[in-house]
């Protein structure tokens, strides 16, 4: 048996999100194309003497114990499992928090997988989904990875093929954006402009680089840029580097930008550097 293992969390971004209602519960019912990115998070998993669950990381500002979604995986994997181990986590975090990237779901997610492997437990993804959607309604996806249509609450997964590479210009604005208040100001009314999720997943399914960047679209965006004007100016320099699409990401504020051209995606990438923004990113799609 292994004694430790090391993973890649991939955030993802949402190639259309859209919210089609409301449940008694307060969860929404969504349809959302989701894709990984190769911005991640590196988890490193380590069996130590003893039992317990530890975690340490380089944002010594994120909780450490429960809260933690990486901890709260290892705590849940453990217990449902019975094995009696200890658990030594490192996480080191470059996905930005709180942007609509899915970074605590896919560190939850990588430390079910990791310690499905280090401990030869055999679970199968179905098995792991399950018990990651009590930590979180992400959590399913970023276990299975790649292109994919979500439903549901986001639970309901149909894989999808994998979409064209494009590269990604992918910005971080300083503002936070809270998933729940986001949500909780999204009014669905006959002026909400849906987007044309099955007309993406057959872009996606033709290879169609075009069909993909003028689909893009997400139901949330109008509602995260009345508390964050930025994104529109963001949106608006993508383009003027070139971008085929721009859209922000899950409830945001995260803004990217796709590119087939990779010189025009690094002059873009670059202009944001020299602007200021600490949290800008060149990356592209991954599977
Ligand atoms: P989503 O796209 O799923 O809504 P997000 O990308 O907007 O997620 P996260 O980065 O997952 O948001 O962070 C949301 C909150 O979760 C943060 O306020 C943070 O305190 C908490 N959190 C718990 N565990 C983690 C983790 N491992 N990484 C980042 N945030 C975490």
């Amino acid at each position: 048996m292994e004694e430790r293992i090391e993973l890649e969390a991939h955030a993802k971004i949402n190639l259309a999100l859209d919210v089609i209602g409301e449940r008694p519960n307060g969860y929404h019912d969504v349809k959302m194309i989701m894709q990984s990115i190769k911005l991640c998070d590196r988890v490193t998993i380590e069996r130590t003497e003893g039992d317990g669950v530890s975690l340490t990381g380089n944002l010594s500002w994120l909780p450490c114990g429960k809260g933690n979604l990486a901890y709260d995986a290892a705590v849940l994997f453990m217990e449902r499992t019975g094995i009696r181990a200890g658990v030594s986590i490192y996480l080191e975090k470059h996905i930005p928090v709180a942007a609509g990237l899915a970074g605590g779901s896919t560190d939850a997610a990588a430390v079910l997988k990791g310690l499905n492997e280090l401990f030869e437990t055999g679970l199968s993804e179905e098995a792991l989904c399950e018990m990651g959607l009590s930590l979180g309604a992400d959590v399913p996806y970023c276990i299975m990875g790649g292109t994919a249509l979500a439903e549901g609450i986001g639970e309901q997964l149909t894989k999808l093929p994998n979409a064209p590479v494009f590269h990604v210009v992918l910005i971080k604005p300083e503002a936070s954006a809270s998933t729940k208040e986001i949500y909780g100001r999204l009014v669905l009314d006959g002026k909400t402009d849906h987007p044309d999720v099955n007309g993406m997943i057959r872009a996606i399914e033709e290879g169609d680089y075009l069909g993909i960047s003028s689909r893009l679209g997400n139901v949330l965006e109008p509602v995260t840029r009345e508390l964050c004007p930025e994104i529109v100016k963001i949106e608006q320099a993508m383009k003027s580097f070139g971008a085929e699409g721009t859209l922000m990401s899950g409830s945001g504020p995260s803004v990217f930008g796709l590119f087939t051209d990779s010189a025009r995606a690094t002059a873009a990438f670059m202009h944001f550097r020299v602007a200021g923004y600490r949290q800008a990113f060149l990356t592209e799609f991954t599977e």
